[in-house]
């Protein structure tokens, strides 16, 4: 019986193994599909200046309308476009389509206004990706200063003198880390590499005020960046009181529900140039 239970146990995983490959394949030959059908949008999340107490950035965010299924989050959809190799393509997509969308943004919301992107490792370990997105850049009539490139903490943390050597030799690119959280990136590596600022986790800012742990952290990594030169941003802000404690202890930016869900490219304008939105959270802000 024993031996029976195990053959079936094995029969059942590798039934599940069929099922997990055949759900890989297809979502491959449907990532496939949506790059040349275009079914691939990117929304957009203000960034608030809490010093300035205005919109100064929006970070790009992607979407895949997948016909007869819905609108796909990166969670959905990233890892296989990884193992496929498709997020090169896909990534392509994204850099080119931000900048277009920037360099159209700029007659109304000015030339100061940057737009954040993510990277994935793929994109990264590309021998070449610093001299790719300078041309998509140089092709859209922008600079390296427009366009802020988010890396996560875990990926930096893995890439460290592998991948990240092409990147981080073009020190005109303006590098963030994103996802701060497990303290997997040195301090010695966050002095020593060319990155200009530090987006903390949502899962941080979610115990903010009151859990003692996640404002001592915030506070610390506040002050890392001071130290370092670095800017640091707030991501995952929820309520008044997060932005209250955010403002008070010095963050630069924040970006998060309370302020704005990632939005459609044609909604970011009248959003960002909207000052009624921020009337009702000037008391957090002063
Ligand atoms: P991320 O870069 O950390 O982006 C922030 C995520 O938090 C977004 O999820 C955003 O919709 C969500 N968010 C915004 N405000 C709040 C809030 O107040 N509370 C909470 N709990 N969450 C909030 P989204 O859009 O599902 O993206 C998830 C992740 O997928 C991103 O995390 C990023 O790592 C990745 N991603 C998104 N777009 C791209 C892309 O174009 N390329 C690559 N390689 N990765 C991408
Ligand atoms: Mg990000
Ligand atoms: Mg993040
Ligand atoms: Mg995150």
């Amino acid at each position: 019986a024993a031996k029976r239970s195990g053959r079936d146990t094995y029969r059942l995983a590798s039934t599940h193994a069929d099922a997990v490959s055949q759900r890989r394949q297809e979502l491959t030959a449907g990532l496939k599909q949506g790059l040349l059908r275009g079914e691939f949008e990117l929304l957009y999340q203000p960034l608030l200046d809490l010093k300035r107490a205005r919109f100064v950035g929006a970070e790009a965010l992607l979407r895949w309308h997948r016909p007869t299924v819905g609108v796909l989050h990166p969670a959905q959809f990233l890892d296989v476009a990884e193992t496929s190799g498709l997020i090169l393509e896909i990534g392509d997509w994204v850099l080119d389509r931000l900048c277009a969308q920037l360099a159209q943004w700029r007659w109304v919301l000015g030339e100061d206004f940057f737009v954040c992107a993510n990277l994935s490792a793929a994109q990264l370990r590309r021998a070449d990706f610093a001299g790719r997105f300078r041309r998509v850049l140089h092709s859209h009539g922008l600079t390296s200063a427009a366009v802020r490139l988010e890396v996560s903490e875990s990926i930096m943390a893995q890439e460290l003198g592998r991948a990240l050597g092409d990147v981080t030799a073009a020190t005109d690119m303006y590098l963030a880390v994103d996802d701060v959280s497990q303290g997997m990136l040195s301090l010695r590596n966050i002095s020593s590499l060319p990155i200009r600022s530090l987006k903390l986790d949502h899962s941080l800012v979610a115990g903010l005020p009151n859990d003692t742990l996640s404002a001592q952290l915030v506070e610390a990594l506040i002050a890392i960046g001071r130290t370092f030169g670095l800017s640091v941003v707030a991501e995952g802000v929820e309520n008044a009181e997060q932005l209250q404690f955010l403002r008070q202890r010095g963050c630069d930016y924040c970006q998060g529900f309370l302020l704005s869900a990632p939005v459609a490219a044609t909604d970011l304008p009248g959003l960002v140039n909207a000052p009624e939105l921020l009337r009702g959270l000037l008391p957090a802000l002063s």
